[in-house]
């Protein structure tokens, strides 16, 4: 086969602060007091990608690492320890187990019958989530006395909280709860809080605190303000530059009108990489602190943008798009989480 020759750089990149992430981590680790902050590394370290977020976080110091799905082990043991990685979602058949015990992962228990199934294929070190109010994954604290619980060796002891980014009474309540269930289940380490839940303090954080979106940079509590840097940047380059004459339109639609001649930019970024049909008319590309207004909608591969505030940008130049994920969550009607997660493979190529 002759080799395929070596494709030059893609027009658009998402750029990616390690030491951003580092530094997340570190002050994430130092709230969460005695604790150990672990990191939640799922869905490709939300869209940030696990190849570059967790070299950076084990040289932060950061040993404990959650996937969800067992599909997501594979990129999680190339860097980490497998007894350090353990998968959110659990068992739910014979190969599952089979594949946690090839591959030296820990299953999180989530269920009476994730139990039975991970005992009845040989049991073995295992964490387990208890629900304390959330009603998503987690036994139910009436199960924790199953005899089916016997001999299971629970390095950590888990719960989730619901409302951890907002001021509400449920805190306190899982709070409570979980600390109340300490002792029905012998276990190495436990863990409840979330990003939000270290900010929450002291009774939250245990023995393992389990970050997940800030450490790329969301920050999902006014404590978290000024101390969680961001992480990522969305670049792209101009493929096309243009003058629309006044009264002429733009893009899919025709969304846009020209008022006067306006010199449009075409930027290689589309929803297909995550730069979502939200920011149709209401996202901002900066070259400098030149601001270039979205022009009409987002294509699948494009963006249209006003280039009037930097008349002399040309074909091969490089715009940011404005993606600070506090201010784009408010304008944009979504959250940091999926602000994060939907940043496209296309970008990581
Ligand atoms: C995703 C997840 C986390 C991380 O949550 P963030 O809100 O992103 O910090 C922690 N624990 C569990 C069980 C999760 O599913």
């Amino acid at each position: 086969m002759p080799d395929s020759p070596m494709a030059p750089p893609p027009a658009m990149r998402l750029r990616v602060d390690s030491g951003a992430i580092s530094d997340n981590w570190r002050t994430l680790d130092a709230m969460s007091g005695t604790a150990r902050a672990a990191a939640a590394v799922k869905a490709d370290a939300y869209g940030v990608g696990i190849d570059r977020a967790m070299p950076t976080l084990l040289d932060a110091g950061c040993r404990d690492f959650y996937v969800a799905h067992w599909c997501e082990v594979a990129g999680a043991i190339r860097h980490a320890a497998p007894e350090n990685v353990a998968v959110l979602h659990g068992p739910i058949t014979q190969a599952d187990c089979e594949y946690a015990r090839q591959t030296g992962v820990r299953p999180v228990l989530n269920s009476l019958a994730q139990v039975g199934l991970w005992q009845s294929t040989g049991g073995g070190p295992c964490d387990l989530m208890v629900d304390s109010g959330m009603n998503r994954l987690g036994l139910r604290p009436d199960e924790l006395g199953d005899p089916a619980l016997a001999g299971l060796e629970v390095i950590t002891f888990m719960s989730h909280l619901a409302c951890a980014d907002e001021d509400s009474a449920m805190n306190g309540r899982q709070r409570d709860l979980f600390a109340s269930l300490l002792a029905a289940v012998p276990h190495r380490r436990a863990s409840l809080a979330n990003s939000a839940g270290i900010a929450l303090g002291a009774g939250f954080q245990h023995d393992l605190t389990r970050p997940g979106v800030a450490l790329y940079g969301g920050v999902v509590r006014s404590e978290l303000v000024g101390k969680i840097r961001p992480v990522v940047g969305l670049e792209a380059a101009l493929i096309q530059v243009r003058t629309v004459p006044a009264g002429e339109t733009v893009g899919y639609g025709a969304a846009f009108t020209a008022q006067r001649d306006t010199r449009v930019g075409i930027v290689s970024l589309g929803y297909a990489d995550g730069y979502l049909r939200c920011w149709s008319d209401v996202g901002v590309f900066r070259s400098g602190n030149a601001p270039l207004p979205v022009l009409g909608r987002v294509s699948m591969d494009m963006t249209a943008i006003d280039l009037s505030s930097a008349p002399d940008l040309a074909e091969g130049d490089w715009v940011s798009a404005e993606y600070d994920l506090p201010t784009a969550a408010q304008r944009s009607g979504l959250t940091q989480y999926e602000l994060l997660t939907v940043l496209g493979p296309r970008l990581r190529a």
